[in-house]
């Protein structure tokens, strides 16, 4: 296949990834359909949608396997999808999305092994900042009583049982799924928690791990999410868990290096529109610049995402109540920023600058300084729903300095730059990790992976192990993949 433009030139005269794109009313991008696509229909034997890492170890699985006739296709002017680095000054990044990884993750260890990228422990030396029912404290763990100790663990204990009890990425497979998904995480815990300390803490995890209440998400879905990752404490673990090591270079250089040899066969700022399955005819994929014939599609994003998609014929109804159930959730719209430093100068004090909150405006901190500590960085995620005084950017920026300084003390203020990804006005991305509601996992959960007629699904939320994380978006584009092969050899 040839592509007479070159991607940047492409890029140049589009203004990347804004074609003809339009925010409608529940928030998501829906690129107007032009009269007539630009350049002729071109074919590939298959066409990958999205360039994030799932859609990009599509690609690289599908090469491997000996299939060389696919094509890429991107709405944005950039690959990564939810990763993204931010420039920082002296040649440092910092990730505004998908960061840390973590033991048991062994798509992602993998496959950086294999691209040559290496890894760092994230900065755990010294106490952790908790904020918790208005207290705070500094430690290895928050400030509690024998009692509530005894309670978290119980229920933890609990939990983690609970959770290893669902068939791994089958959760609505499991006896009791229909009552695990009516019910929510937040009436469990409190049927079972006997302090307010447990269910603030499982509110701080809630929010950090999904985005949402504990009170709004589907027990089922947070056992399925538990499940996958090997039990409660590889998720909240910062050191030896899902957040204890670092990419060198940023995250989003994985997809850069996956997308690398790709050349012509990755095609940026082409949201894709529509995708035609009409068998025996060629799929059709239509984008504002240019129509592709496929033999298979492989889409590869998060289910929220493929709304902006219009399929014909139809999707089947519980993918289509699937896909509408995971765009109109509570999510708490996310904001992950870095203020900088000139140096980390927490850690000096014994601190190792993470903060867990149940309630402030900052819900997490964590220490994102590069590796050789020649600057301080200090990551935080929040929402504006919770704080809408940092509504505003510039308020936002002196507002966190504040909200720092009562953790790390008053060189918090002396901040000496500020960057932000806000996920919640992302035109690609609808918000970045899910609470799902109750119902919609046992609706419509086994058409997270099956295909829609040749249609493969691929992203993150489609994996077995780490739905979720970009481990899982690894696994999964690899899954697609060989599924794809298996299908067209027995075509
Ligand atoms: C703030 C934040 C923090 C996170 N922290 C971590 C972490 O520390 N560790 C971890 O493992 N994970 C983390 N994650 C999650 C991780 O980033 C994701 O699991 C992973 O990147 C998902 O990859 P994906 O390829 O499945 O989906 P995506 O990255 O969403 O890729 C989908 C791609 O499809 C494109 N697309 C969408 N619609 C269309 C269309 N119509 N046509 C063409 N292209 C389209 C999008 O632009 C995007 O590039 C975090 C995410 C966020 C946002």
């Amino acid at each position: 296949m040839t592509n007479s433009w070159s991607r940047r030139r492409f890029v140049r005269i589009t203004g990347g990834a804004a074609v003809g794109a339009s925010v409608t009313g529940s928030g998501l991008a829906r690129a107007a359909v032009p009269d007539s696509p630009l350049r002729p229909t071109r074919h590939a034997k298959v066409v990958i949608v999205g360039a994030g890492l799932s859609g990009l170890m599509a690609a690289r699985e599908l090469e491997r396997l000996g299939e060389r006739s696919f094509v890429v296709l991107e709405a944005r002017d950039r690959v990564g999808g939810r990763t993204l680095n931010m420039p920082i000054g002296d040649g440092h990044v910092v990730e505004v999305g998908g960061e840390w990884i973590g033991p048991g993750q062994d798509a992602i260890a993998e496959l950086i092994r294999d691209l040559g990228i290496g890894a760092f422990d994230a900065y755990y030396e010294g106490d952790t900042t908790y904020d918790i029912q208005g207290t705070i404290s500094r430690g290895l763990l928050p400030d509690v009583t024998f009692g509530e100790a005894v309670d978290f663990a119980k229920v933890a204990w609990q939990l983690d049982r609970l959770s290893k009890k669902l068939p791994l990425g089958e959760p609505w497979l499991a006896d009791g799924a229909k009552e695990l998904d009516q019910s929510t995480f937040g009436a469990w815990l409190e049927e079972r928690a006997a302090t307010s300390f447990t269910p603030s803490v499982f509110r701080l995890i809630g929010r950090a791990v999904w985005s949402g209440y504990p009170q709004r998400t589907s027990l089922l879905w947070v056992l399925h999410y538990l499940r996958s990752a090997g039990g409660l404490l590889p998720v909240i673990l910062n050191d030896g868990g899902a957040q204890d090591q670092r990419i060198d270079g940023g995250s989003q250089v994985i997809s850069e290096r996956l997308a690398a040899p790709l050349e012509d066969r990755l095609l940026l700022g082409r949201p894709v529109l529509r995708i035609e399955d009409r068998a025996p005819r060629r799929m059709r994929v239509v984008t504002p610049i240019e129509t592709f014939t496929a033999d298979r599609v492989i889409v590869a994003m998060a289910p929220a995402d493929t709304m902006r998609i219009t399929f014909q014929p139809e999707l089947p109804k519980p993918r289509l109540a699937l896909a509408s159930g995971w765009a109109r959730l509570p999510r708490l719209p996310l904001i992950k920023a870095a203020m900088l430093y000139d140096t980390p100068f927490w850690r000096a004090e014994g601190l190792n600058g993470a903060m867990q909150s149940d309630r402030s405006p900052i819900q997490l901190v964590f220490d994102n300084s590069p590796e050789d500590g020649s600057m301080g960085v200090l990551s935080c995620f929040f929402s504006i729903v919770e704080a809408p005084h940092l509504a505003d950017r510039a308020a936002r920026e002196h507002g966190l300095r504040r909200e720092l300084a009562r953790y790390f003390g008053p060189r918090a203020l002396e901040a000496i730059g500020y960057v932000e990804k806000d996920w919640s006005t992302d035109p690609w991305s609808t918000g970045c990790i899910t609470p799902l509601t109750p119902g919609i996992l046992t609706a419509g959960g086994e058409h997270l992976r099956k295909p829609a007629g040749r249609i493969h699904w691929a992203g993150t939320e489609s994996a077995k192990r780490w739905c979720g994380y970009m481990d899982g978006a690894i696994s999964a584009g690899a899954r697609a993949a060989s599924e794809v092969i298996a299908s067209l050899s027995s075509q």
